[in-house]
């Protein structure tokens, strides 16, 4: 459930008609409810009840500055996965020890920052980088607390580009390496090892690949405490999906989830860390477009919007599907019609949709892409010099403009001109 919903045939953003955030501040945008936000967090916080937990919320997936208070306020961790992503965290008033490090390619600069700012912990991805880790934290003094990623050689059954948890993939260390991993960890005088780390995908659609990588999990944390190391974290990702579409089959509920990881876990007496991004974020969010033309070709009308791929860039990437909804309601009995909806980009893979059935649209119209809060403006970019789009959040009957649409000029300035031209 989310708070984007007609009312009187407007569509709103909680208790905002979204025609009035559009004319303040033009289109397109991406407009983000705090309700939503927040529902989602403690959907996961209280699907885990009863269990010591934190949901560090995946920041990649958008991670504006009032996104990160909106949901620390409400108690979440952060999952960051680059020094940008940490520094962001702490500049939000997130605590250091809230904050979980992952990422394959942590380099000594961000591992540094991380230890001296404070860190919840690392979740290591290579034996280099626990040395590494380990030579850092011996330079600064301190004792840097780790899980090790590993990778449960499972197939999470999603798009290929998000799958993680296959032994091809190269995210983690192998599961069957782990008990050789783990005591060159303890070996090392830097380091603490308090548990372990998996996450094998996004946007899964199923709990089984969850259920048999935290089988394996549960099997390793029996196997290294038996060696004598203190397992008592369990980090075990994001991934759960979201219905992109209103008419397909729902993927599992946080709820069902929980239950599942208590199921599989919870005999184990450690504490549990969940790392949902997309959940939190994705149906919390809209982009909002503009037609600018619609465009007759032959045997196929276009709706030419001014969003683009550089704006929202899943449908080019991952082939995602977004619904697509006038942002005035059509009147019963309104005969739907096919569109192929476009952006200006030169390029044929800026389209996010072929024969969407939509209501009559004309030059001016206000569209909303649904889903789009999760990986839309953070992979954003300004191809064909077009300004990253603004980003809205809304809040009850208030909003508030939380990144501004950058001036041609503040583009154009960053460049700079070497001094033999
Ligand atoms: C991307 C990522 C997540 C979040 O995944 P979602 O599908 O957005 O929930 C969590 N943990 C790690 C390590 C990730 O890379």
């Amino acid at each position: 459930m989310d708070h984007f919903l007609y009312r009187d045939g407007a569509l709103f953003a909680e208790d905002v008609p979204i025609s009035e955030i559009a004319a303040a501040v033009g289109t397109p945008f991406y407009v983000y409810s705090t309700a939503t936000l927040q529902r989602h967090f403690k959907l996961f916080d209280d699907a885990l009840e009863g269990t010591d937990h934190l949901v560090c919320y995946a920041m990649k997936a958008a991670s504006n500055q009032a996104i990160l208070k909106t949901l620390a306020q409400v108690g979440a961790g952060m999952d960051v996965v680059s020094g940008g992503e940490y520094m962001r965290a702490k500049a939000a008033g997130v605590p250091g020890d809230k904050i979980v490090f992952s990422g394959v390619g942590k380099t000594a600069d961000e591992i540094r920052t991380a230890l001296t700012g404070g860190i919840r912990q690392f979740n290591v991805e290579s034996e280099p980088e626990m040395e590494v880790i380990n030579a850092v934290a011996q330079e600064l003094g301190v004792i840097a607390p780790i899980t090790v990623r590993v990778n449960p050689d499972v197939d999470a059954k999603t798009h290929a580009k998000i799958a993680t948890g296959k032994s091809e993939n190269k995210f983690g260390i192998p599961i069957s390496r782990a008990s050789e991993v783990y005591a060159r960890a303890a070996s090392l005088p830097g380091l603490e090892v308090i548990g372990i780390d998996v996450h094998i995908g996004s946007q899964l659609t199923d709990l089984a690949p969850f259920e048999l990588a935290y089988n394996k999990v549960a099997d390793l944390t029996a196997q290294l405490r038996a060696e004598g190391h203190n397992i008592r974290r369990l980090d075990l990702g994001g991934g759960l999906g979201i219905p992109y579409t209103r008419s397909n089959e729902a993927p599992p509920l946080p709820v069902e989830y929980g239950a599942m990881v208590k199921k599989t876990l919870g005999h184990l007496g450690c504490e549990i860390e969940i790392e949902p991004g997309r959940l939190i974020a994705g149906n919390a969010g809209l982009m909002v477009s503009k037609v600018i033309y619609v465009k007759s070709g032959e045997g196929r009308d276009f709706l030419i919007i001014d969003g683009a791929m550089n704006d929202l860039i899943r449908p080019a990437m991952y082939e995602a599907h977004h619904d697509i909804i006038a942002v005035q309601e059509p009147e019963a009995g309104v005969e739907p019609q096919p569109y192929d909806i476009v952006g200006p980009v030169c390029e044929s893979g800026d389209t996010f949709a072929k024969q969407r059935n939509m209501p009559p649209l004309q030059s001016g119209d206000l569209i909303a892409f649904r889903s789009a809060g999760a990986y839309g403006a953070v992979m954003s970019s300004e191809y064909n010099t077009r300004p990253l789009i603004p980003e809205v959040l809304v809040n009850g009957d208030q909003f508030a403009v939380i990144r501004e649409r950058p001036s041609f000029d503040e583009i154009i300035n960053r460049d700079t001109i070497p001094t033999w031209l």
